[in-house]
């Protein structure tokens, strides 16, 4: 094979329970994922040396994803070739549609996107155990976009179990101009509840309506405690979100550490309508897109 691509899809998490920092500084977290149908390519080309390159569509500020050492993707490449003693090659480039530093796991998804691909370029055949073990290395939230679907997340994010999910979920997605910093939010969660109990909100009845199907249950019971935090530091997202639950959404929410913003429709009729109405209403990126959707996939090869 001299070169693939794959897929990889955006997080929200439908439930996001944080407990106080602990001594290593890490929140503990018990977590809902979602794979949304919102997707970054990433392609893989045999070729000596190493190159990365990244696309961004022309919503995305110019400069927003670092290409050289700083970007996950080169660590994911790095962490991936010292894990089999090579050394790595290839020119790879990354077509961003994932908003970045929206709070939907964007890089995440890349760093999982680029094990998949080099994985099989560089005709490695890694055992999946050792693939989630490198992902979560790489970041919290790397292990889910290898999986996809909808999984309950415990550790720092890192710790995945699949949840069997039957439904089809349609959300309305709106990108801010401006990206967030996630330690920023963390620091503001710790500032704004400093007696934040040790152990995370569990998920029961997230899992519960998740199970039960139902779009209006699992309106209720979406559950966000880094949503306070994004919210203090960027009050037009509490406006966004009174101004999309005014327009029809079952519910709004924050996605993750923000500053996307989430709403869940009833269905596909009602996402493309809430979304024609959230661009009506002068927001210049909304986007429609259903979950659960598969984790990082081949999509092409040649
Ligand atoms: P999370 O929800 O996992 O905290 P996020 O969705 O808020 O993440 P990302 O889009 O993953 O944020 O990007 C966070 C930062 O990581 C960006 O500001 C950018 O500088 C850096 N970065 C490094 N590699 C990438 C990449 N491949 N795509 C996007 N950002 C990247």
């Amino acid at each position: 094979m001299s070169e693939l691509t794959v897929r990889a899809p955006a997080k929200i998490n439908l439930h996001l329970g944080v407990g106080a920092p602990r001594e290593d500084g890490f929140h503990p977290l018990v977590t809902v994922y979602q794979a949304v149908g919102l997707y970054d390519d990433l392609t893989a080309r045999a070729e000596p040396g190493w190159t990365l390159d990244v696309g961004l569509p022309d919503w995305m500020p110019a400069g927003a994803v670092p290409t050289g050492g700083e970007n996950i993707v080169d660590r994911a490449a790095d962490l991936l070739a010292a894990h089999h003693g090579i050394e790595r090659s290839g020119a790879v480039h990354i077509a961003k549609a994932i908003p970045v530093a929206g709070g939907m796991a964007g890089g995440s998804a890349d760093a999982a996107a680029a094990l998949v691909a080099l994985d099989r370029l560089w005709q490695l055949r890694t055992p999946d155990e050792d693939l989630l073990q490198l992902a979560a290395q790489l970041g919290s939230d790397v292990p889910f976009a290898l999986l996809g679907g909808t999984a309950l997340g415990t550790g720092h994010g890192e710790v995945v179990e699949p949840v069997e999910d039957r439904a089809t979920w349609w959300w309305v997605v709106v990108p801010s101009e401006f990206g967030l910093s996630t330690p920023e939010v963390y620091r503001h969660f710790d500032e704004m509840f400093p007696d934040a109990p040790a152990d995370p909100v569990p998920a029961d009845a997230l899992l519960r309506a998740i199970a039960d199907a139902d779009a209006w249950t699992l309106a209720d019971a979406l559950h966000n405690d880094l949503e306070a935090p994004a919210v203090d530091l960027r009050p037009e997202l509490g406006e966004l979100i009174e101004t999309g639950e005014a327009a029809g959404a079952l519910r709004g929410i924050v996605s993750g550490s923000g500053p996307t913003c989430v709403f869940l429709c009833g269905s596909a009729d009602h996402a493309r309508s809430l979304a024609a109405d959230l661009s009506g209403a002068g927001h210049p990126v909304v986007l429609a897109a259903n979950g659960p959707v598969a984790g990082a996939h081949l999509v092409s090869y040649a």
